[in-house]
């Protein structure tokens, strides 16, 4: 009998704000960091604690009736934070090198990468990855899937057979995304021949444009896609937004295509879609609500002159390395005396230990941010009474933690008069309902909702507030959507939006 097909699977998910703080090992390890049999064993899982697009690989193969032996080695990921601490990309590197050579025999490798990581010594630690996989593994099958909000290096398209990237933001296809990928590798182990382009452009737009349900980037997503489904040579065609926030050399909207017959029907396909992305560029210039604004439409909902809102306190994202403890939106809405309002989750940990050890029903005087201010989070102190407090553990109900495990950490609810404000200990995006009705509090109810998020939200309050009454408040922070406020070292320039007279010359 002939021996069963050997695929690695790796993964290291980091989406580095270069703004931020350094991530370190801890952070990737409080999240996920698995190592051989361990990440095989999670992905079996109900509600898997990694990234989804590794169960759902594993999934579509066993789907397919194909029989493999998987080779696990080196699955991890942070919160999006600032960039890695260079030694421990190289000790994840070296793991994942060591593992490659001694397992041996390698038939082919799935990679799951966020794709936009940067290090404290290396703008493109993912290329860095990619190559040294592909040197280790000389000419098998090499697939990788990565998150649209990735900044793609030519290392990373050189080193692959075959490119993948989010086609949803909110991100509720990674599942689907690993599946696709699992039918790439399994074609290439067939026999199919691939070839990939990488076509860049000087255009770095703030995530806010990115969205893929409406919009100039969901208009592109649909084009690939219309492309794809016409063009049977196309084995994938990805329009990878970037993050411009990681601020590298590489940045820019990146088409990246896989073509089932040559690398110039690659990079034809790639040009192709890239001269309508470049076409469309004014379209990625966004206006922002104003915070006095915002006030005013708290108030005219909690007097039901218009319906509730949801509000995204857009510069403080968790989810794009924001620390999630900013006070400007909340301070507005307190000296405005807004009612109806619910606003998470707020980032302190010491506030949340406060909160416990104090108990329900306790008055006290919230002290946010005693810890120490930083540059955006604040300190002060408002009356408050505690109204719930949980362990923080809980399952994702919709949107991108829909049937992941979560930790909060230690939580706590606090009314503040008008205000109830969940804080949580550890650093997450507020994009499900579930942080707020874990403590019991009723959505349904609330006339304004704050979430410390920037657009992964929507997927998740998509049942409470219809698109007109979503709003991206103007609030400072490390993900200030306003580019132009942001000293910006290493962007490719010029660049649209940023410059206006940014030129692209497809030749
Ligand atoms: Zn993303």
């Amino acid at each position: 009998m002939a021996a069963l097909p050997r695929i690695a699977l790796i993964g290291m998910h980091l989406e580095s704000n270069s703004f931020a703080p350094p991530t370190t090992e801890a952070d990737f390890r409080r999240l996920c960091y698995l190592e051989g049999e361990a990440i095989v064993v999670e992905a079996a899982k109900a509600a898997p604690a990694m990234p989804l697009e590794v169960p759902g690989f594993v999934d579509e193969l066993a789907h397919l009736s194909f029989a493999w032996e998987p080779v696990p080695i080196l699955v991890t990921g942070a919160e999006p934070g600032g960039p890695v601490e260079h030694g421990f990309f190289e000790d994840c590197l070296r793991r994942i090198v060591d593992g490659l050579k001694a397992a041996g025999g390698i038939d082919a490798v799935y990679l799951t990468n966020h794709g936009a990581m940067t290090s404290t010594a290396e703008f493109d630690p993912d290329g860095v990855l990619y190559a040294a996989i592909r040197a280790c593994i000389g000419q098998v099958p090499f697939v990788a899937s990565v998150d649209l909000h990735a900044n793609i290096s030519n290392r990373m398209i050189d080193s692959v057979d075959a490119f993948v990237s989010y086609r949803t933001n909110p991100h509720v296809d990674q599942r689907e995304r690993g599946a696709e990928c699992a039918r790439h590798v399994v074609e290439l182990l067939r026999g199919g021949r691939s070839a990939t382009a990488l076509v860049r452009l000087p255009l770095t737009p703030a995530s806010v444009t990115l969205l893929t349900a409406t919009g100039p980037y969901a208009d592109l997503m649909d084009e690939a896609e219309a492309r794809m489904d016409a063009d049977a040579r196309l084995m994938n065609l990805s329009v990878v937004g970037g993050f411009v926030f990681s601020d590298t050399p590489k940045n820019g909207v990146a088409i990246v295509a896989t073509s089932r017959e040559s690398a110039t029907h690659a990079r034809a396909a790639a040009l192709d879609l890239a001269r309508r992305a470049w076409a469309g560029r004014e379209r990625f210039v966004r206006t922002l609500t104003p915070i006095s604004e915002a006030v005013a439409l708290a108030r005219a909902a909690a007097t039901g002159e218009r319906p509730p809102v949801i509000f995204a306190d857009s510069g403080d994202n968790p989810g794009g390395g924001g620390r999630g403890n900013t006070t400007e939106l909340l301070r507005a809405l307190l000296a405005a005396g807004a009612t109806g309002v619910l606003y998470g989750n707020f980032v302190d940990p010491a506030l949340a230990a406060d909160a416990h050890s104090r108990g329900v029903g306790a008055r006290f005087d919230a002290e946010f941010n005693r810890t120490g201010s930083d540059r955006f989070g604040e300190r002060f102190a408002v009356p408050a009474r505690v109204l719930s407090v949980t362990d923080g553990r809980v399952v994702g109900q919709r949107g991108i933690y829909s049937g992941r495990s979560v930790e909060l950490g230690p939580t706590a609810a606090l009314d503040l008069g008008g205000i109830v404000v969940v804080v949580a200990s550890e650093r997450k995006q507020c994009a499900d309902p579930v942080f707020f009705t874990m403590h019991g509090l009723d959505v349904a109810q609330a006339t304004t909702v704050v979430v410390k998020s920037r657009g992964h939200f929507r997927a998740g309050f998509d049942l409470h507030f219809r698109p007109e009454n979503v709003f991206e408040i103007d609030t400072g922070g490390l993900t200030a959507p306003v580019l132009e406020r942001i000293e910006f070292r290493h962007l490719p320039r010029p660049a649209f939006p940023l410059d206006r007279s940014a030129a692209w010359d497809a030749a």
